[in-house]
């Protein structure tokens, strides 16, 4: 299949930012697509080669490209560094000066998807000192036959600049539309999505044999399941009226989450937002075999941090000191942890996300062998509110947040949030109860003790449905002079030069960020709000909701992606629950 057809689709692509006009490009090239490719179309446009998870970045440095275009085009790299300056983009920068050339020479053979894949991924998996060398050969044979718009995406897609935000979602309906005749069938992709987090692996699947293949789609060891979420509620009461008349509430620990994956002596682990952190935690992968009779096993556990001596649970924050690439095993040693295994999804070759709750806790109390590094989650079966607050107290005291309350005959629903899982803190029962989680869309200059670094910055919800960012508030509490630091480091890396065709805010930035960042922030209450977009005109018309006096807790989120954030129905659940408190404390 020639490159041309990804790279017209996605010139016209960067022309809109109408999701329903973005959908229709995808479906349209879907739609000439071969079944055996349509994974390398749907990886590459998203800039990626492989799914997230599998870590296979193409990441050459700018330096390199322009060395490569100069290499294959003849033109000096300092003139490639003006005309870069002046488009201030080096796609653009590569199709002006590959223009220049095609007008001056002969043209060359057509450039295929497969070619473009295959050299990527053989510049991704180059390392060692003469890789700049190759990736640069690579690089410029592959520019050397691209026509000017090729060129342009190739270079977007190397030095990962493809900042187009497609998300995963807006692919799905696409493949739906065009594998399925519907969008209608989407809910069939998503679920199979859920359970592989690989959309490449869906797209071949329903190109191939339709709806037919994702009837059988199966869960494997080694493809990350997109992990199941819990509503917030508020008081015992509301978990008897959502899960009936006995459910089990388990202790909430304010750790990691892991996803834990073994088969035979190979463990790996995934985050909560599927990143894989093998890494970060070594003593999980030496011990988990003394911890787990299985031949193959998909778990999941929190992982806490622990003071050995007294035996307390610490806060998240110390898990944080595991997130480094050198000197782990001092890390191991400084801050240790306990594994408390809370789910099980697959078993000796056997999906086990069918099973209902009951079954799955019973397997995993039998797969798993305690010890002092891995425990398996308290749990009690519950029938009153007496019962329910009593357990609270209980993880309360113990240093937990607070419960996980789950419906006996539930199954494993990945990837959602429903009511068969419910969380009950104990700040719940204050103002607005739990924190948010937003994503930093944008930022203002501080002034005083601020100036040179942001003084507030715009954050933003995640819509699922438009599959954009609207804002919620502007932060500017809660900040150290350290926290400051930090955000102007780690945000200098996200600046875009206008504001992403996702965010959505009344409210103009100093300076627009990519949607990646997402921290956490706590507010007194949600208020309509003329200048905030989220829920727009669903509760009054022309208003949307917004945070009143948001403030940041001090924890950056690393672990969730911008589509992990608190969603629009979420602040609106609060908006709403925050509602039938007024008016039952009125009626008193
Ligand atoms: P969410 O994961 O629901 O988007 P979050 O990451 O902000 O939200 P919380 O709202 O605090 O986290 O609650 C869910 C998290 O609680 C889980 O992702 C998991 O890491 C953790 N957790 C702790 N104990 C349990 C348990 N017994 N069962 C399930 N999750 C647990």
């Amino acid at each position: 299949m020639k490159f041309s057809l990804v790279a017209d689709t996605l010139g016209y692509m960067e022309g809109t930012t109408k999701r329903l006009e973005l959908t229709q490009h995808l479906v349209d090239l879907f739609k000439i697509t071969p079944a055996e490719i349509i994974p390398k179309v749907v990886y590459l446009l998203q800039g990626k080669l492989r799914p997230d998870h599998e870590g296979v970045e193409v990441g050459v440095a700018e330096k390199i490209a322009v060395r490569a275009l100069s290499k294959s085009t003849g033109v000096p790299v300092s003139k490639i560094e003006h005309e870069y300056k002046k488009a201030g983009d080096l796609g653009q920068a590569t199709a002006i000066i590959l223009e220049q050339k095609t007008q001056t020479t002969f043209l060359k053979e057509d450039i295929t998807v497969e070619r473009v894949y295959d050299t990527l991924f053989k510049i991704a998996e180059l390392r060692g000192n003469r890789s700049q060398n190759m990736k640069m050969k690579y690089i410029s044979s592959l520019l050397n036959d691209a026509s000017p718009i090729e060129g342009r995406f190739i270079a977007k897609i190397i030095t990962a600049n493809l900042r187009l935000g497609i998300a995963d979602y807006t692919i799905l309906d696409a493949l739906s539309i065009a594998y399925t005749g519907s969008k209608e069938n989407r809910p069939s992709l998503e679920h199979a999505y859920n359970v592989c987090s690989d959309l490449g692996r869906v797209s071949e699947a329903v190109a191939k044999k339709g709806m037919e293949a994702l009837k059988h789609f199966q869960v494997s060891v080694f493809s990350p399941i997109r992990p199941m979420l819990a509503e917030r509620i508020k008081s015992p009461e509301e978990a008897r009226e959502k899960m009936g008349s006995e459910f089990a509430a388990e202790y909430k620990l304010d750790g990691e989450r892991v996803q834990i994956h073994i088969q035979k002596e190979k463990t790996v682990l995934y985050s909560r937002s599927l990143e894989n952190i093998t890494s970060y935690y070594p003593d999980i992968v030496e011990k988990i075999g003394k911890s787990i009779k299985a031949r193959d096993a998909i778990l999941e556990a929190e992982a806490v941090a622990i003071n050995e001596d007294t035996g307390e649970f610490l806060p998240f924050q110390e898990l944080m000191h595991r997130r480094r690439k050198y000197n782990i095993a001092k890390a191991v040693q400084e801050y240790p942890i306990t594994v408390n295994f809370f789910d099980i999804m697959f078993l000796d070759g056997k999906s086990c996300l069918d099973m209902s709750y009951s079954d799955r806790r019973r397997s995993l109390e039998n797969v798993v062998t305690e010890d002092a590094f891995a425990k398996v989650m308290p749990m009690t079966l519950v029938k009153t509110d007496d019962e329910v607050e009593d357990f609270l107290e209980n993880a309360i005291n113990s240093g937990c947040e607070g419960l996980m309350l789950k419906q006996l005959d539930s199954s494993y629903r990945a990837g959602a949030r429903a009511s068969n899982w419910l969380k009950l803190k104990r700040e719940y029962r204050n103002e607005l109860g739990d924190s948010l989680d937003l994503v930093v869309v944008g930022a203002f200059y501080g002034r005083g003790r601020r100036t040179g670094r942001y003084g507030a910055l715009l954050l933003s919800v995640y819509d699922k449905e438009s599959d954009t960012y609207p804002s919620v508030c502007k932060v500017g509490t809660g900040f150290t002079d350290e926290s400051l630091d930090q955000f102007y480091q780690i945000l200098s890396d996200k600046i875009i030069v206008k504001k992403d065709s996702r965010t959505d805010s009344g409210l103009e930035a100093d300076v627009w960020f990519e949607p990646e960042v997402v921290i956490e922030v706590v507010a007194s209450e949600i208020t309509l709000s003329p200048i905030h977009k989220v829920a727009l005109g669903k509760i009054r018309k022309g208003s949307g909701l917004a945070l009143r006096f948001p403030k940041f807790t001090g924890k950056i989120r690393f672990e969730k992606t911008p589509e992990n954030a608190t969603s629009s129905s979420e602040v609106m659940a609060m908006y709403n629950g925050q509602k039938k408190v007024v008016q039952n404390e009125k009626q008193f």
